[in-house]
């Protein structure tokens, strides 16, 4: 009886090894950018106590509510895969007295975990890199922070994203604010969807955050938050704008951004794209001054953001820019007796001793010359170079271009790394 197959938990993909140029293109490239902006990596575990996520998140998020994977232990536990970097950053922080008296630059890299509906752009195992910075109140670092995000994607060459930002202002400012907005929506109570109505009750801001289109008349008549922010926001949300305009960063204010996470204060921002349909926000982030006392640490403040590596992946593959690929340099192929093949698998480790860079697959497994020669225009190298009984005799090695109308050539042994050298 034929075994039935196991596949992947649904919404969690393999990334299969065509695709992992791509992805370590990515990571490189905002890796670097980061530790030229001096940030330093931290990692954490996949999986904190449920309690961590419900007290910084908020009950009231899409992720506590109905997103987590909790499960209880052999200990009885309650355990959840993180949703997102930040509570298990802060988490550490306390833990390891990263806060006292000290600034602190931290990024992190790994998956996340959320019981969503998958669809393009959207799983229930994704990929993030975040960025958290303590202990400044900015708005210098929120500019910092903005500028940076703003780096990752012209090194990426990406330029389809848009930035949008928006201020949430103080605590006290948002609880008058919260009271305007009740008011202003219970007058379209008819007119809520079921989430909206419930929310009007437990998280009224929320309401703006909502994906559902038919919300979108009601949501851009409602009062305006950036109306209601205390002087103190106001004035660092127009120094974050001046430094801005002065370094010539385009954004849009963004009245409605208000994130889907409770923790956030004063600014908050997104980078947009209208090339992913529904899930058109690549990377967010923001300032959540008040998440580290809330879970009994010292009071400190902290700006961070998390883009998705998924997301960034299809606009590159959604892009005509050059992606890269697995393919080596160079495919070797032997054919011959045994001294051919020990001969070959010498030369090999004398060229990789000397071009460590080179991508070099020596031919295992034999095989004809016209076989050998098939596998190495399938590998994508560039180059072939072919060493057979003759070659031997004279100290000599054939080199064939795959990709280019050029002859052969007929090189010394003692030759062939200078002339891979000075290939491009
Ligand atoms: P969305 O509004 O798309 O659900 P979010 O506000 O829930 O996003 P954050 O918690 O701010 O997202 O996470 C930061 C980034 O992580 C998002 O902008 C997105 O690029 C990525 N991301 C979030 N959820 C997913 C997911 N389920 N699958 C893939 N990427 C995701
Ligand atoms: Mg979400």
């Amino acid at each position: 009886m034929a075994k039935k197959l196991i596949s992947s938990v649904r919404g969690m993909n393999d990334i299969l090894s065509d695709q992992t140029p791509i992805w370590q293109y990515v990571e490189t490239t905002i890796k670097q950018v980061l530790d030229s902006y001096g940030y330093q990596e931290i990692r954490l575990p996949i999986l904190e106590v449920t309690e961590l996520f419900s007290r910084s998140i908020g009950e009231i998020t899409d992720i506590v509510e109905k997103e987590m994977f909790s499960f209880t232990d052999r200990n009885g536990d309650n355990l959840t895969l993180r949703p997102e970097g930040t509570a298990g950053c802060v988490r550490a922080g306390i833990q390891h007295g990263l806060f006292h008296n000290q600034t602190q630059k931290l990024w992190y890299i790994g998956q996340m975990f959320r019981h969503e509906r998958p669809q393009q752009g959207r799983y229930r195992q994704f990929n993030q890199i975040g960025a958290e910075v303590y202990g400044l109140k900015g708005p210098d670092i929120d500019t910092e922070i903005i500028l940076m995000t703003a780096r990752f994607w012209r090194q990426l060459g990406l330029n389809n994203l848009e930035l949008q930002i928006n201020s949430l202002g103080s605590m006290e400012a948002r609880t008058v604010y919260k009271q305007k907005l009740v008011d202003y929506l219970s007058d379209y109570n008819e007119q809520l969807d079921a989430d909206s109505q419930r929310r009007l009750r437990t998280n009224p801001l929320r309401i703006l955050d909502s994906k559902n289109p038919q919300m979108l008349p009601i949501i851009e008549k409602a009062p305006k938050l950036l109306e209601y922010l205390d002087t103190e926001s106001q004035e660092h949300f127009s120094q974050l704008r001046e430094l801005l305009d002065k370094i010539g960063i385009k954004y849009k204010v963004n009245p409605s951004l208000v994130r889907g996470l409770d923790y956030y204060n004063r600014t908050v921002f997104e980078w947009v794209t209208d090339c992913l349909g529904a899930q058109g926000t690549v990377c967010a982030g923001g300032r959540y001054d008040s998440l580290i006392e809330q879970i009994g640490g010292k009071a400190t403040s902290a700006i961070g953001f998390a883009m998705g590596i998924e997301r960034l992946v299809l606009l590159l593959l959604q892009s005509d820019l050059p992606i890269p690929t697995n393919a080596p340099d160079v495919y070797f192929i032997l054919v011959g007796n045994e001294q051919v093949i020990k001969h070959g698998w010498y030369l090999a480790e004398l060229l990789r001793d000397a071009l460590p860079n080179l991508r070099l697959i020596v031919n295992c497994g034999d095989g004809s010359f016209k076989s050998q020669f098939k596998r190495a225009d399938k590998s994508g190298a560039k180059l072939a170079l072919v060493l057979a009984e003759d070659e031997l005799a004279n100290q000599k090695i054939a080199l064939k271009y795959l990709r280019e109308k050029r002859p052969q050539v007929i090189l010394e042994q003692l030759e062939l790394i200078n002339y891979l050298k000075n290939l491009d």
